[in-house]
């Protein structure tokens, strides 16, 4: 025997568990033991710890030696507490057996009640109770469960759809009833019940070839196994993937006397929220069954009651409420429910039962919420004192608060229809629209005000306008940083890149999905969250500006430390970063003025830069290409007056803008006056095998400084020329791609030379900041080296991921789902930030950065500046501030403060 303590006991107003002790005991054990320690009615029981479940599954799915021994030392104590006996004939005590992991995985696991009953035990209780009706109805309960998640799904049984003995004996009942003409099992009588138990159990060894077994030992042990079993069952693993819970955690066991909601009139079971979930109210919310066991309630068997005449509503305003049937009992729940609110100083889901008038706790937990329900009920136990104010900061979870921010579909009605394909969630929010297969039948919707979804294979940037247009975008390509996520994350639009499922056929415009057709202008409805398609049109809810919003903003804000910034390129974006509390931009890249409305002219220039055969050309192109540069920085520059602008220097490799296919080469070459086939040879020649890694930032300014140039010169004069207007330009500068010092001192002498240009020309002198991007991972390890240089470092972690994992950010979207899928890296590094790796070469940039230069400011404009879940880490290496879309701004204000506050907890 071990000498590991794996049972902790709980009961008769004490308990060897506590609140904190989730880890160790799971969220449901740890609270029953606090409830017992508060001198609430709970049954007795014990827990079998969550290290139990990790020996069991270590020891090749055996329960550690000596645990059962443990077990039945500890219930004895329950059997001392109750007034019953385990097995006995006489006077039987049963039990339920019920998962409980730390965090809450609300139906994922298994649990088997009424454990106990035998050939032995049932004419005892049956004598005891004088209610046979109720111990054959506990009796065929047992059997439906146990055969179930003991004997089907613990031994790995997987049957087809709808064969699984669950299903085969819900349907003897159903026949049962209908055969009688019942309408409610209560009808059913106790003669009835036995012969049914009968009737389940010959079914059972028909069906899975094993008897259900008498013997209320074998009982309890198979229970608890089953239990530990249902933790790698395949709805617990894929809640665990969604909601990030490490596989190693393992879930405990409770096992606690049975009281029963089932014996009659005066008795009861229901669950109850201590405000509303959905909309965060201070009211007592829940419902209740009369003569009924928990798993009616949960499973909607039937319809429940109302708990209190407060939260009727139209399906069962005509039901009576617990407030009115059991007065009593319902002010002791609500005592109950003051206490375990002073208590926990939170929301809690609670389950109790009733047995013949007497009321039993087997359950609190705190309860899911919805986003504004998690804002309201933080500030208004703020108000009431329950919490302080660091405290409403920490309830809101960032996804939480991006629900709010987006309009979205409504998840009641969502629950109606069907997922016909899943793909990665790039922008959140909800769409409803009709089909577009291009950016052109996009736009012309959108003009005749016409909702619609562009569903692409990939996009690229000539798609931008059509994006633009969209409600919603989806495409069958891409991961979470390509460029289609990017931008609608931008412009917070609701879009789904990677969605395998989607076979487009341009040629018929059609799209397929798992031999669905359908054509442009059919309905899509897109989950933007969670990355679900709908074949057909789900409601919308608004996501209205809450007042209460303003509110928790400011407490934010008055935690927070690190900076939030935004990764903006025009005046409408950069004001509406503004708007949701951006203090900058941290990154503006000006390759985003030749995409979308009024590019042409612009990208016209840039064309016949990228197109020029000689220096000469390429310099006469870049001087008519300057004043848009200047007029772009300046609309935006005016925008954050008094506010910093980290202007990136052009980045992305010149291919990307050189006129594609045959007509746009045509029309270029006659506009340049030259042959097409020489149009053509020139833009082949840009062509690059691994694009992403040659002839793309600094490098195009090292190899054509006239690059750089140009857009110093448009910099500079756009900030001279706002400060004679007496506006406040902060103008930061920075180099992408860099992976030395002396590239950056290249391209710095270039910027001195211009700056005295520019400041002769105009009679003023004016400051700027001069920085670099940190993007590769040889510029980390040199940035002692490049802080020399560089007054600034902002860290591009879209690059620094894909050059650390050499995973091309723009097609390994499939080999990462793989690899997710079979767990050979936790996630997907462009989604969730790698700290292990991206992030060490994160923190040597900072440390090596700033042990030349110690003032050197830091910050991520990678996707990953508005990833919450990097927040924490972004800022206990330093980081002065974060950088991501606008509309993800306010959750990246809260990631932050929340960084604070944990790390100084
Ligand atoms: C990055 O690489 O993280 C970055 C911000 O630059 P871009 O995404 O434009 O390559
Ligand atoms: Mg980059």
């Amino acid at each position: 025997m071990s000498n590991v303590k794996y049972v902790y006991t709980f009961g008769g107003k004490t308990a060897e568990g506590k609140a904190d002790m989730k880890n160790l005991l799971g969220g449901k054990g740890a609270n029953l033991a606090e409830m017992c320690l508060l001198g609430l009615p709970v049954p007795a029981g014990l827990t079998i710890t969550t290290e139990c479940c990790t020996a069991y599954y270590a020891n090749n799915c055996e329960l550690p030696a000596g645990l059962m021994d443990e077990v039945w030392a500890g219930m004895k104590n329950v059997e001392n507490i109750m007034g019953l006996k385990y097995d006995d004939a006489e006077n039987p005590l049963l039990v339920s057996c019920r998962s409980g992991a730390r965090s809450s995985m609300p139906g994922m696991m298994d649990t088997v009640l009424n454990i106990g009953l035998s050939s032995k035990t049932l004419p005892g209780l049956i004598k005891k109770t004088n209610n046979p009706r109720f111990v054959y109805d506990s009796y065929r309960r047992l059997i439906m469960m146990y055969a179930d998640v003991v004997m089907e799904k613990a031994e790995g049984i997987e049957p087809a759809e709808g064969k699984g003995i669950r299903k085969i004996l819900d349907d003897m009942l159903d026949e049962f009833k209908s055969m009688k003409g019942y309408k409610s099992d209560t009808e059913i009588t106790a003669e009835e019940l036995l012969k049914l138990a009968d009737a389940f159990k010959a079914k059972i060894k028909e069906v899975l070839g094993t008897e259900f077994p008498d013997d209320a030992k074998a009982q309890l042990e198979g229970g608890i196994k089953a239990v530990f079993k249902s933790w790698n069952g395949k709805k617990a693993i894929s809640y665990r993937r969604i909601e990030g819970i490490p596989d190693d955690w393992g879930t405990a066991v409770n096992v606690q006397a049975m009281v029963f909601g089932n014996m009659g009139e005066n008795s009861a079971t229901g669950v109850a929220f201590t405000r509303n979930p959905a909309t965060g109210d201070n009211q007592f919310y829940g419902e209740w069954l009369i003569n009924a066991q928990g798993e009616d309630v949960v499973a909607g068997i039937r319809t429940p009651n109302p708990l209190n005449d407060e939260t009727k509503n139209e399906q069962n305003k005509m039901m009576h409420s617990m407030q009115e049937l059991m007065p009593d009992t319902y002010k002791e729940l609500c005592d109950i429910r003051s206490i375990l609110e002073h208590s926990f100083h939170d929301m809690l889901d609670i389950e109790f039962t009733i047995q013949e008038g007497k009321l039993y706790m087997l359950q609190c937990r705190v309860g899911k919420r919805t986003g504004v329900a998690a804002l309201t009920m933080a500030l208004d136990m703020l108000h009431e004192g329950l919490i302080d104010e660091k405290e409403v900061v920490m309830r809101v979870a960032p996804a939480q608060l991006d629900e709010l921010l987006h309009p979205i579909l409504d998840p009641a009605d969502e629950k109606k229809h069907t997922v016909i394909a899943k793909g990665l969630p790039a922008g959140p929010g909800g769409a409803v629209g009709i089909i577009a297969f291009d950016s052109d039948t996009s736009k012309a919707y959108t003009a005749q005000k016409i909702k619609n979804i562009l569903v692409r294979e990939e996009t690229n940037p000539e798609d931008v306008e059509g994006m633009r247009a969209a409600t919603g975008i989806l495409t069958a390509r891409g991961g979470m940083t390509s460029h289609a996520a990017l931008v609608a994350r931008g412009w917070g639009k609701c879009c789904i890149v990677g969605c395998d499922a989607l076979k487009i056929d341009m040629e018929a415009r059609t799209l397929t999905i798992d031999g669905r057709t359908f054509k442009e202008g059919d309905l899509l409805s897109l989950n933007g969250t969670k990355g679900w398609v709908y074949a057909e049109e789900v409601e919308m809810i608004d996501a209205t500006e809450n007042p209460l919003f303003q509110e928790f903003m400011k407490l934010v804000d008055k935690y927070r430390k690190m900076g939030v910034r935004t990764n903006a390129d025009n005046p409408a974006d950069a004001q509406t970063a503004i708007d949701f509390g951006a203090e900058g931009i941290g990154l503006f890249r000006i390759e985003h003025m030749f995409y979308g409305e009024n590019s042409e002219k612009p990208l016209e220039k840039l064309r016949n830069m990228i197109l020029a055969n000689t220096r000469e050309e390429r310099v006469a192109a870049l001087d008519e290409l300057e004043p848009y540069i200047k007029e772009a920085a300046k609309g935006t520059l005016k925008v954050m007056d008094g506010k910093p602008l980290t202007f990136r220097l052009m980045d992305p490799p010149l291919h990307e803008f050189a006129p594609q296919g045959e007509a746009k080469m045509k029309e270029t070459a006659k506009r340049l006056n030259i042959d097409y086939e020489d149009v053509k040879k020139r833009v082949e020649s840009l062509h690059e095998v691994n694009p992403m890694m040659g002839l793309r930032g600094v490098r195009l300014g090292i190899i054509y400084p006239e690059i750089t140039r140009v857009q110093f010169r448009a910099l500079f004069s756009a900030t001279v020329e706002l400060m004679k207007e007496g506006l406040h330009p902060i103008l930061e500068i920075m180099v992408p791609l860099t992976i030395n010092a002396a590239e950056l001192r290249n391209q710095k002498s270039i910027a001195n030379m211009v700056k005295e240009e520019v400041e002769n020309e105009y009679g003023i002198k004016f400051e700027y900041k001069f920085g670099t991007m940190i993007e590769i991972p040889r510029a980390a390890l040199v940035a002692n080296q490049i802080a020399e240089v560089a007054e600034f470092f902002s860290f591009g972690t879209n690059d620094l991921t894909q050059m650390t994992f050499g995973f091309s950010r723009d097609d390994v979207n499939a080999i990462v789902h793989k690899y997710v899928e079979d767990k050979i890296i936790p996630a997907d590094p462009f989604n969730s930030f790698d700290s292990e790796c991206v992030g060490e070469l994160v923190k040597i940039g900072v440390q090596r950065g700033r042990s030349t230069r110690e003032t050197l400011k830091c910050g991520v404009c990678g996707e990953h500046g508005g990833d919450p879940t990097a927040a924490e880490f972004f800022y206990k290496v330093g980081m002065n501030y974060v950088s991501c879309s606008p509309f993800r701004v306010p959750v990246a204000r809260l990631a932050a403060a929340q960084a604070a506050i944990k790390d100084e907890r």
